[in-house]
């Protein structure tokens, strides 16, 4: 949900729908002055009350009911201005010699056609697009006379900007003197500060040690650090900038003369010395426009800085000139907008949660809101010094990331919009789940853990669940309902495992009482209510007796098959610390039995290739606890085959070889030539670095099959990676 909606406004349709000439132009002024009041937030004080898509939508909106009743339009609309005040308690105003202007928008290939059919007009058979990444930072105008910097500017209204030149000149991208023996007398440089994401983090926590209200995101953490008082605290900022764009250019005589293509500058800036982005390329026709925008879309995270989209340029200036400007933005140029990867929700809560291994881990609880194309509710916050180093308050409004696929990230509070009653989160110092003390594993350790492996409930039912993974026993039935039925069920109050050990000895009847809350439905509809009902049996009958349910019997006959699973899955369920699956494999290859490794030393563990002395440590230390062993002794009683037989093990005609799989094969699955390259002693690496041995692509093979032909790492297909599967060599 829009932070719009939330409060209640009217929505676009409804503002459409208004017949009465009056009412309509209500709507637009408070439609207009909500966007002015984010514009102040947004540029004056660097802290944004909603996100760019939120105000995108509100522009839109103000846009669409200007189309359809042009008499709305005014000189002063957003719609007509460029966003940006000037702060002149602060700053003093700057006069630009050209105007700097915004860009119009488009959000997908239709209206970028759209776009590209009305410039067609003006450009020729051979006219040229340049293409460039939308930066997301703030603009900023270097003056350059006779090759010195005198003066930079924020963008302001864009007639009039605020005097940061003792701020700008902090930046060591900027050059003081341009690089050339012959400067223009006078030239106007249009460009994008911005804070890199990576440092974005260490910022935050920095800015909340010190007291202070940490940034919502990287942009307005670069607008903030440069719109400082004090250079000094600007010059402490890793900023850095990328210019795009000239004005008022005076050549220096008339040997040189203004350049004819925005291309031609930006070559024209490098060898001056100024900084260009390494990504911008010229472009002919609309279907290499539409590429390279895809291409973008899927590598934006390959880039420093947040991009929010691509700029599309004519490239010819005497185009540029004839099709010229709107009273905000350019007609010869667009940005094509990218979904929004940041939205701003309500941080409703922050809980607490114990993992397999103890560890207690944060995560916030937020009202949902689709970003990236998901609904996301949750976040994890990893520890307490996480939540603290990203200054967010349970009640805050805060800006979240999902980029693609990666996890959300809760970045920052908005802290413009507190009200009071945001309250701080406070790391328990008691197990949620079993009460007893959290500690550090060791000094120093920024994760808190719950002691108690053995029997914290919690812990139990995260490594019974983890045990059935497919990384493991590969128990489909058990998932993560069923371990929590089993561990800690609302009934009977001893619940049927207290611990792993006993999972291979449970009978069908063991089961037949256990219940748990599940929400009332009747006839397929939630009612609201809950209801105790039975996990593992039917619900019964008169005349039908409750039984063991489909998904019952089917738990039994995997548990079943499960005790003869190879060695190295019995392993990865013990879940040893630090042995997953890679190290499991080496470990079943190496020594074929569980009593080989519990009976091999320090020495010997750590001498087998790819363990090390932290895996060996660790696999040492899990055989001295008696809980460990009372599981072990348990399983194998209760059938767990605990050993592979020798021979069993395939070849490994891959040991030592780092590979890559890229592109769909004909033959394997994804997962499929993962196991191949493992089982055969190999790593499945998932991206292509120096250190990987090959690369194998079938088809379809996008940016890895690129960055292996770039690093020239050796590229297989199918039969290329089968001949070397079965022989360890290419030949
Ligand atoms: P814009 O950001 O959509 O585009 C114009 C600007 O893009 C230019 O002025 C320039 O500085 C910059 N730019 C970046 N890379 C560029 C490149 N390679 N070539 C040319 N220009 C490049 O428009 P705007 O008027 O600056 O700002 C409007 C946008 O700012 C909104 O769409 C929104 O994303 C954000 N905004 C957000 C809020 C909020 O409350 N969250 C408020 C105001 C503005």
């Amino acid at each position: 949900m829009s932070q719009t909606q939330r409060d209640g406004d009217t929505t676009m349709d409804d503002t459409l729908d208004l017949q009465d000439a009056a009412a309509r132009a209500k709507a637009h002024a408070a439609l207009a002055e909500q966007i002015e009041s984010h514009r102040a937030a947004y540029y004056k004080d660097d802290s944004p009350l909603v996100s760019d898509a939120e105000y995108d939508e509100l522009s839109r909106r103000l846009e669409a009911l200007e189309e359809k009743y042009p008499e709305l339009v005014t000189d002063s609309s957003p719609t007509q201005t460029v966003g940006g005040s000037v702060d002149t308690t602060t700053f003093s105003p700057v006069t630009h010699i050209g105007r700097m202007y915004s860009l119009d928008n488009v959000f997908d290939f239709a209206e970028l056609r759209e776009w590209y059919d009305r410039v067609s007009g003006a450009v020729s058979a051979e006219s040229k697009f340049l293409c460039e990444l939308k930066i997301d930072g703030l603009a900023v105008n270097l003056l350059y006379r006779d090759g010195e910097l005198v003066r930079a500017a924020t963008r302001g209204d864009g007639r009039i900007g605020e005097d940061i030149t003792a701020n700008v000149r902090t930046i060591s991208d900027i050059p003081q003197h341009l690089d050339t023996e012959f400067p223009p007398a006078e030239v106007e440089i249009r460009g994008e500060v911005f804070f890199p994401i990576e440092a974005f983090a260490e910022l935050n926590a920095q800015l909340v040690a010190e007291g202070k209200p940490p940034f919502a995101n990287p942009r307005n953490s670069a607008a903030g650090s440069l719109r400082q008082k004090d250079p000094a605290v600007t010059a402490s900022r890793p900023l850095h900038m990328l210019v795009h764009g000239i004005a008022a250019w005076a050549p220096a005589d008339a040997s040189h003369p203004e350049p004819k293509e925005q291309s031609e500058v930006y070559e024209q800036f490098r060898s001056w010395g100024l900084p260009i982005s390494e990504y911008y390329k010229v472009l002919e026709a609309v279907e290499e426009i539409e590429e390279f925008i895809s291409y973008y879309g899927e590598h934006r995270h390959d880039v420093s800085h947040e991009i929010d989209g691509i700029v599309v340029k004519i490239d010819d200036f005497a185009v540029q000139e004839a099709l010229g400007y709107t009273s905000r933005a350019p007609r010869w140029a667009t940005a094509f907008k990218y979904p929004p990867e940041e939205v701003t929700t309500k941080l409703l809560d922050i809980q607490v949660q114990v993992g397999r291994t103890g560890r207690v881990t944060p995560f916030a609880v937020m009202e949902p809101v689709t970003v990236a194309g998901s609904t996301v509710e949750r976040a994890t916050l990893h520890n307490g010094y996480e939540v603290k180093r990203k200054g967010v308050l349970i009640g805050d409004t805060v800006t979240l990331r999902k980029a693609g696929d990666v996890i959300p990230e809760v970045l920052g509070p908005v802290v413009a919009a507190r009200d009071g009653s945001e309250r701080e989160f406070v790391m328990p110092t008691h197990c949620p789940s079993c009460g007893t003390l959290l500690g550090e594993q060791k000094e120093g350790d920024k994760d808190v853990r719950c002691p108690n492996a053995q029997s914290c409930p919690a812990q139990v039912t995260n490594r019974i669940f983890y045990l059935a993974s497919r990384a493991a026993f590969d128990i489909e039935a058990l998932g993560e309902e069923a371990a929590l039925a089993l561990t800690a069920p609302a009934e009977p109050a001893t619940p049927p495992l207290s611990s792993e050990a006993g999972l291979f000895d449970l009978t069908p009847d063991d089961l037949a009482d256990v219940k748990i809350w599940r929400n009332k439905r009747v006839k397929g509809v939630e009612t609201g209510e809950r209801e105790l009902v039975p996990y593992f049996y039917t619900r019964g009958t008169a005349k039908k007796p409750s039984a063991p349910s489909q998904n019952t019997k089917k738990l039994f006959a995997e548990l079943d098959k499960a005790r003869d699973q190879d060695l190295w899955r019995v392993l990865v369920a013990l879940s040893i610390r630090h042995v997953g699956p890679t190290a499991a494999r080496t470990l079943a290859a190496h020594f074929h039995s569980l009593d080989a490794i519990r009976e091999a030393s320090l020495e010997e563990l750590s001498a087998v290739d790819g363990i090390g002395e932290t895996i060996a440590a660790s696999i040492r230390d899990w055989f001295t606890v008696d809980w460990h062993l009372e599981i072990v002794d348990r399983w194998r009683a209760a059938g767990v085959r605990m050993e592979d037989e020798v021979g069993e093990t395939a070849p490994q005609t891959l040991a030592g070889l780092t590979i890559v799989a890229t592109g769909s094969l004909s033959t394997f699955t994804r997962d499929g030539i993962k196991e191949a390259i493992l089982a055969a002693g190999g790593k499945a690496a998932s991206s292509v670095s120096k250190k990987t041995d090959y690369v194998v692509a079938g088809e379809n093979a996008g940016s890895k099959l690129e960055k292996a032909e770039s690093l020239g790492v050796p590229v297989l297909d199918e039969d290329g990676f089968r001949t070397l599967l079965a022989t360890g060599s290419l030949a």
